[in-house]
């Protein structure tokens, strides 16, 4: 016989029972669905930053592109930069009439044209040298208190030696070594921007941007790979990839004597030696133009023609996410890319009235002119003077080439990601009043302390190594070593 299927005799109480089960699996299917979708944003990655999936460039652009930069200005014919006219290669040429090995009369005529405009610089270098001096007799006394900060930054440094492999020979061979000859074609520019915004992220940058090379920022007269040399700009270094990362915040704060430059120097040169792999691989030239002396170009004007920030009083870009925190370098290709464009979010306004990095800097460095006048190669612009700065690197109380970077810890831009900044960052480009500015400066001034006289940051006897932050417990050697410090 067929047995009879039985309906199931569903009480109240086994009906509850069901509809929590069923409340119970659609809550859990809520938490899990939730779950996949908080799992899909970068912020629950753990382990691996926001920035290397691009969340770190969080500011939207759009609204304050601008067709040219307001902070550096082409007001008249313009022309390259000679090697002459940057810091380091101007030591590498004037040393040897410096010391008097080769005579006066041997000087090329760049180095003639640049003293002659800066006549204060012979006297400002010869300072610097003597600082240098004394700064290496001292470091004996002083390494106690900051050698944990020295070997932060020695590692940092000592890791940028090799990498990226410094060119050899000529742009035209050295930029096509071990390029792919089966060239990848892209669908568009635009497809390659976002690849490589992408991949550049990927690789550790906090902020990418793009713009075609101004040739007006390519140096002249000294070429990586070659040497001393005239040369024209090569064709194939058409378009730039500029990447962004900053100092790290404790050691930024903690500045002159815990701070380095050389953490956001080595993480630049991974991500552009890591890009100039990846373009030659897709079968396009690369040549990475990375910190520590390694640039055949100027990279903070090339940065604000991508439209990463624009010029500071401070000589710095100044980028909305990062404020002067921000370390660059850039990498030129013959891939076709769609360019960023500079902005205007008000910088050139809030230097005008803020002027605190000039009243901070121990050297006096910084203009404190209204508004920016000196035209330099054409563009007018903000002014720092470099010699005078390296002055100071070579007095602070750190071992020898740390440098200072007080005028980018005390900006007021260079600040950290919390609510009130995000408010100040979108609000202050808005407002066309310039009332916002001046109640955030007032702030800015009230309530961060600031050394009463820049000279503090000096050793003694002019300054008492006065940090403006204080140094974080990781960088202070005292609390995990076993030192006596009797100063
Ligand atoms: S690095 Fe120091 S000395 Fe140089 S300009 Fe900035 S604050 Fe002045
Ligand atoms: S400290 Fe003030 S004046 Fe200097 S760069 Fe920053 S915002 Fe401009």
């Amino acid at each position: 016989m067929k047995k009879e299927k039985k309906t199931p005799d569903l009480n109240r109480r086994d009906f509850l029972k069901l509809g929590g089960l069923a409340s119970a699996g659609i809550s859990l299917a809520g938490i899990a669905g939730a779950g996949l979708a908080a799992g899909k944003d970068t912020d629950s990655y753990t382990g691996w930053e926001r920035y290397t999936h691009g969340d770190g460039q969080f500011f939207n652009r759009k609204p304050f592109e601008v067709d040219q930069a307001p902070t550096i200005k082409k007001v008249a014919e313009s022309r390259r930069i000679n090697a002459a006219e940057q810091l380091f290669y101007r030591l590498r040429i004037a040393m040897p009439f410096m010391r008097g090995i080769k005579p006066q009369s041997e000087m090329p005529k760049e180095l003639v044209d640049f003293y002659k405009e800066h006549p204060n610089d012979v006297e400002d270098m010869k300072a610097a040298f003597k600082a240098g001096q004394e700064q290496r007799k001292n470091w004996e006394k002083y390494k106690d208190r900051y050698i944990i900060a020295d070997a932060w930054s020695e590692a940092h440094s000592k890791s940028m030696r090799d990498f990226p492999k410094r060119p050899v020979g000529k742009p035209e061979e050295s930029d096509f070594k071990n390029v792919n000859p089966d060239t990848v074609k892209f669908k568009s520019p635009k497809h390659a921007s976002g690849l490589m915004k992408k991949i550049a992220h990927s690789f550790g940058a906090t902020l990418v941007g793009f713009c075609k090379l101004n040739p007006d920022f390519v140096y002249q007269g000294r070429l990586r790979g070659v040497g001393t040399t005239k040369f024209d700009v090569p064709e194939h270094w058409k378009n730039c990839i500029v990447v962004a990362s900053p100092h790290e915040w404790d050691g930024l704060y903690a500045n002159p004597t815990y701070g380095t430059s050389y953490d956001a120097y080595a993480r630049e040169c991974v991500i552009a030696g890591k890009l100039e792999i990846f373009l030659r691989h897709l079968g396009y030239s690369a040549r990475a133009h990375v910190p520590g002396n390694s640039y055949d170009l100027a990279v903070v004007p090339i940065a604000i023609e991508a439209g990463l920030g624009e010029l500071g009083r401070n000589s710095v870009v100044i980028t909305p996410e990062l404020g002067s925190n921000a370390r660059l370098a850039v990498v030129t290709t013959d891939l076709d890319l769609e360019p960023d464009k500079p902005i205007d979010i008000g910088v050139k306004e809030f230097c005008e009235k803020c002027k605190i990095c000039a009243d901070q800097c121990p050297s006096g460095s910084i203009s404190f002119d209204n508004k920016p006048t000196k035209v330099i190669r054409g563009y007018k612009r903000w002014y720092t003077e470099d010699t005078r700065c390296f002055g100071v690197w070579n007095s602070v109380a750190a071992s020898h080439a740390r440098g200072c970077r007080i005028c980018i810890a005390v900006c007021p831009y260079s600040r950290k990601n919390n609510w009130i900044h995000t408010i100040a960052r979108e609000v202050d480009p808005r407002d066309p009043t310039g009332i916002f500015s001046s109640a955030l400066l007032a702030m800015q001034k009230g309530l961060f302390e600031y050394p009463e006289k820049a000279e503090e940051y000096l050793p003694p006897p002019n300054g008492n190594n006065k940090t403006y932050h204080n140094a974080p417990d990781w960088l202070k050697t005292e609390e995990w070593c076993d030192v006596d410090i009797d100063w």
